[in-house]
């Protein structure tokens, strides 16, 4: 029987463990986030962040700018939460409007107030092993397989995508992990051959169910990352294959989420998997809250 892998559990369990550690602060941590522009799914994540650092006890300042905010101007925002004693980590949420120069403000932002983990001074201590903010999602998953009581030391890992959030520092995450880790991505040549040779396959590419049968090894640990809306009844229809029962789901809410990997060859090949949504999504939000207790720590002189 597959086990699947809870991303619920673990995230209840990581944010249990911080709860003695911000009673333990001088002050409650105090983190900023700052959001540029409309973009409904953004409200919706800040909002998360928000409510659940209210449940946690934690500060939270929400900075919001209209669409038309310059780069300077939020330059100018990123140096007044740099220096201001209350914030012990910032947050700026992407995606930045096309016309922000999103690389100078993640650059702008103090290490380490950097709770995303996305300033190069934290992509290089990720590099070389040195204590720091790791970039929340990869580091999730890290936590959901300890967690599980997945082992990674000596397996084969794939991680297919490449970007700067998920991809790269997953990959690197594994590799201290003491896996031996293969990236793919979009010019990769026969991916469901490399992918075939994953005893960890890790799906991190923005394509819903694009990982199917061929790519998942029998008996694989399987970490879905991606996170799909379907909006349309074709799309639900031709992945679950006509199932009633997800159509009838997809009828009631006019939506549906999927992962970047087939849910039903997953649940057929896989030895244990990640579910989408409640896998690796409920992580991503923990281990912000865990970053942000761990700043305010080092803020604090604790
Ligand atoms: P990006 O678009 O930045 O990166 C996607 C990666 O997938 C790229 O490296 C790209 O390759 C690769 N790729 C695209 N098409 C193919 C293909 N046909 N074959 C092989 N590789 C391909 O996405 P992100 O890393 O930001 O996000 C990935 C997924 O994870 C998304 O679904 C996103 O919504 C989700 N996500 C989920 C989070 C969570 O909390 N669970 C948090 C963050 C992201 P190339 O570099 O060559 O273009």
């Amino acid at each position: 029987m597959a086990q699947i892998l809870d991303g619920k559990r673990v995230r209840d369990e990581i944010l249990g463990e911080l709860q003695p550690r911000i009673a333990a602060l001088p002050r409650r941590p105090g983190l900023a986030v700052v959001l540029v522009g409309g973009d409904p799914a953004s409200e919706v994540y800040v909002n998360t962040k928000v409510k659940t650092c209210a449940s946690l006890g934690l500060v939270s300042q929400k900075i919001i700018r209209p669409e038309s905010t310059t780069t300077a101007e939020l330059l100018a925002i990123l140096d007044e939460l740099n220096a201001d004693d209350s914030i012990d980590a910032i947050l700026v949420q992407m995606p930045l409007p096309g016309h922000i120069d999103a690389r100078q403000v993640l650059q702008a932002i103090d290490p380490e107030k950097d709770v995303d983990g996305f300033h190069p001074v934290n992509v290089g201590r990720l590099s070389i092993g040195l204590p720091g903010s790791r970039p929340c999602t990869p580091n999730g998953v890290m936590q959901l397989l300890r967690r599980s009581g997945i082992e990674v030391a000596g397996k084969r890992a794939v991680v297919v995508g490449r970007s700067d959030i998920v991809g790269k520092p997953m990959a690197m995450l594994l590799l201290h992990a003491h896996a031996t880790v293969t990236i793919c991505h979009s010019r990769t040549v026969d991916l469901a051959a490399e992918c075939q040779r994953a005893e960890i396959l890790v799906g991190a590419i923005g394509r819903p169910a694009f990982l199917t049968a061929e790519h998942i090894r029998p008996g694989a640990v399987v970490i879905d990352v991606g996170i799909n809306r379907l909006t349309e009844r074709s799309e639900v229809a031709a992945i679950w294959r006509n199932d009633p029962q997800s159509l009838a789901e997809f009828d009631e809410k006019g939506r549906m989420l999927v992962g970047d990997v087939h849910p039903l060859d997953v649940s057929a090949l896989a030895s244990a998997w990640t579910p989408v949504p409640g896998g690796v999504g409920p992580l991503t939000i923990a281990m912000l809250m865990s970053n942000t207790v761990e700043a305010a720590e080092r803020h604090q002189g604790c």
